[in-house]
């Protein structure tokens, strides 16, 4: 039993509508036949060399991942980099690579909705709506207030372990209540988050001065986790969606490689 390509795209973009991805966004089909039939499909968040082992290694058909390979555009896919050797790696093994970006992020149970779950939050509604249910980053409740410290605690064990852990910024013992979050490179929302009376804003890529220069003028308070932890939690639902839809047709795995580009975390007070 197997599902032509061309189905599981149907249904990925009905899922995460093309029309959501932002204007300087490249989502969609990057290799494969829509003709192809596909019995196992493996979900990531990175087109990278170690997701396409794991799919090689699988024997699986089609890698859906969230981030494009080329979001820039090339003239060359010649194995002459990295891209170009994962272009021939897939091609070489009859493997397809499907993503869906800005678009899976705004959707409704989307990246950032999945983010929003991941870290306990309740009536969540887009950051900033394009709909009632879409739009980039949520804004949502905890069941009840807790401390920055203790949130911040259940933030990290709710996200995929990963060496470089997440970063907390504000006052620890401060009660805390409503969360903003948004998966992956968070500086844009920082005063969507702050308008819309976040306690907490959560994200990855925090930089120096927008987070110091964010932080002296207040709330919210921020929590930067990694890129691949912060939009991991989207590839379980991404897989689970995809099994419910073809029950006998396809094979799901969700990678849970970490494809960040971070191997070792060592703490100031491991130093000596
Ligand atoms: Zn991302």
């Amino acid at each position: 039993m197997s599902v032509e390509l061309n189905e599981i795209i149907r249904l990925l973009q009905e899922i995460y509508p093309p029309e959501l991805a932002e204007e300087w966004d490249r989502v969609g089909l990057i290799t494969g036949h829509l003709d192809s039939k596909i019995d196992k499909v493996l979900v990531a968040v990175d087109p990278v060399a170690t997701v396409a082992d794991q799919a090689i290694a699988l024997g699986a058909q089609l890698i859906v991942t969230h981030h494009p390979l080329y979001l820039r555009g090339t003239s060359f896919v010649a194995a002459t980099n990295p891209k170009g050797v994962l272009v021939h790696r897939l091609i070489e093994n009859g493997i397809a690579l499907f993503n869906a970006h800005t678009n899976a992020d705004s959707a409704n149970g989307g990246v950032a909705d999945c983010l929003a779950r991941a870290v306990g939050l309740t009536k969540t509604r887009p950051l900033l709506p394009v709909s009632e249910n879409t739009g980039s980053g949520r804004i949502g409740k905890l069941p009840q207030a807790m401390t920055l410290g203790d949130f911040a605690k259940q933030v990290s064990s709710r996200l995929p372990k990963c060496p470089a852990g997440i970063l907390v910024g504000g006052d620890l013992d401060a009660s805390v209540e409503t969360i903003a979050v948004s998966g992956g490179s968070g500086d844009s929302f920082l005063s969507a988050a702050r308008e819309k009376g976040a306690d907490v804003y959560i994200c990855a890529d925090l930089r120096h001065h927008p987070a110091s220069e964010h932080l002296e003028a207040g709330k919210p308070y921020l929590i930067c986790a990694t890129h691949w932890a912060s939009e991991w939690p989207w590839v379980p639902q991404c897989s689970q969606i995809l099994k419910e839809s073809f029950p006998s047709q396809l094979e799901v795995i969700a990678s849970t490689i970490c494809t960040d580009p971070w191997t070792k975390r060592i703490l100031s007070e491991e130093q000596d």
